[in-house]
């Protein structure tokens, strides 16, 4: 698990600020966007409405997401050597966080920790869902494709019903980004 400190202005979920409420409570953004973070190493979660940082996390799970480059953002990437931002994952916000085997349930007015798995000192499908069969692997290289690909067979990815971003210091499987591609008919 993680043990190192966190990077200089990590906004974590828990210290990210509602700015939003709806009926009256404070609530986290629906749909936000999803970036590498250079600077800090992280991951950025934007809130996709108003454009404005909501936190910083290692591991993001998102639905129903469309990946996007931007075509002057990689040209100006081409052009100067440098990395900006300007390829990003959006997506309905489903989870949060590093791995974990817990969840959290209301039953009537209190929050119970309950185990998604009997698994023990490794990980399983269920705790980890992006090491499942279904999910595969995508990365991004402004270099050498106009958009995100899948890892192996560098075919374009434009959207996934399913997607887990990590950052580099996630646990498990080395790569950034698990995507479900779409069931063949
Ligand atoms: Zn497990």
């Amino acid at each position: 698990m993680r043990e190192r400190e966190e990077p200089k202005g990590f906004i974590s979920w828990v210290a990210a600020k509602d700015r939003k409420t709806y009926k009256g409570c404070p609530v986290a953004p629906d749909r936000v966007k999803v970036y590498f973070n250079l600077q800090k190493d992280c991951l950025s979660v934007i809130d996709a409405e108003t454009g404005l940082l909501y936190c910083h996390s290692h591991r993001v799970e998102l639905h129903n997401a469309k990946f996007r480059v931007q075509e002057a953002g990689r040209q100006r990437v081409i052009r100067e050597k440098r990395k900006n931002v300007h390829a990003y994952i959006i997506g309905d916000w489903h989870n949060e966080g590093e791995v974990s085997k817990t969840r959290f349930r209301k039953r009537g007015e209190i929050i119970e920790e309950y185990r998604i798995c009997e698994c023990e000192d490794d990980y399983c499908e269920k705790c980890v869902p992006e090491s499942g069969e279904e999910f595969r692997g995508g990365y991004y290289n402004p270099y050498k494709y106009k958009t995100f690909v899948d890892d192996i067979e560098k075919t374009p990815i434009f959207k996934s019903e399913r997607v887990v971003v990590r950052d580099k210091t996630a646990v498990g499987p080395h790569y950034n980004i698990f995507y479900t591609p779409k069931k063949k008919k």
